[in-house]
């Protein structure tokens, strides 16, 4: 059978680049889901979907096609067979994306496609409800988390080289907002599944987060 490892957590603490460093490690596939919903709020914002209008949000859906390239282990991400990556980490997105994925309908939608790439492969994917809702039978499961003030710093030092006038306080309270919305909405809320083992990497290197998740997974 193929093996899923599940990581959870709040925002920017890290649960990609440890996502990429344990699939890179173990030959796994890495997912980002939060690509996914990105990418979702990007093409609402460029068509102007009402994000109350059922229909619009149905037929938008449909008109959606994700794919993901892997290659490298980096977050590659075709929306319609046009590269967003990067286009999806930028401010217009990181504000509208927690009101695009506290949707019923495209969670669904989500979900269904991310448990169809976990159906035959071994993956490492990255989320908010992938121990959850996406794959509560995950193997191995771990839920992130770290001081908000050093998470702000991390994002902070990783965007403004193509965002200059950002701010950090810009940054924080952006990543404040998600987390509010993210453990209060209805729809699969972030909260960890009772089988996940807390990381908490305040004080951690990737290197040290890295052998963490290794003993976790081959004991
Ligand atoms: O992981 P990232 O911070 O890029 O995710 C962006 C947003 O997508 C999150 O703030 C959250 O609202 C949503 N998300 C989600 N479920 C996931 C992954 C992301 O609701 N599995």
């Amino acid at each position: 059978n193929n093996i899923v490892v599940a990581i959870d957590g709040y925002s920017s603490c890290g649960k990609s680049t440890l996502a990429k460093a344990l699939a890179k490690k173990l030959h796994f596939i890495f997912v980002d889901s939060g690509a996914m919903y990105r990418a979702v709020t990007l093409y609402f914002i460029r068509n102007n979907v009402d994000l109350h209008n059922h229909d619009q949000i149905a037929a938008a859906l449909k008109d959606i096609h994700l794919n993901f390239h892997s290659r490298d282990y980096q977050t590659h991400i075709t929306l319609n067979d046009e590269e967003v990556s990067a286009e999806i980490r930028l401010m217009p997105v990181s504000d509208n994306v927690s009101a695009v994925s506290a949707i019923k309908e495209v969670r669904v939608e989500m979900v269904k496609q991310q448990q169809r790439m976990g159906r035959s492969k071994n993956i490492v994917m990255d989320g908010r409800d992938i121990g959850t809702v996406v794959f509560p039978n995950a193997q191995v499961k771990l839920f992130m988390t770290a001081d908000p003030k050093i998470r702000a710093e991390r994002r902070f030092k990783e965007l403004s080289p193509q965002n200059p006038q950002i701010t950090m306080e810009e940054v924080f309270e952006n990543l404040a907002h998600r987390d509010y919305a993210d453990t209060t909405r209805e729809e699969s809320p972030l909260t960890r599944a009772d089988d996940a083992i807390i990381l908490d990497n305040t004080d951690l290197t990737p290197e040290e987060q890295l052998q963490f998740a290794l003993d976790k997974i081959e004991p």
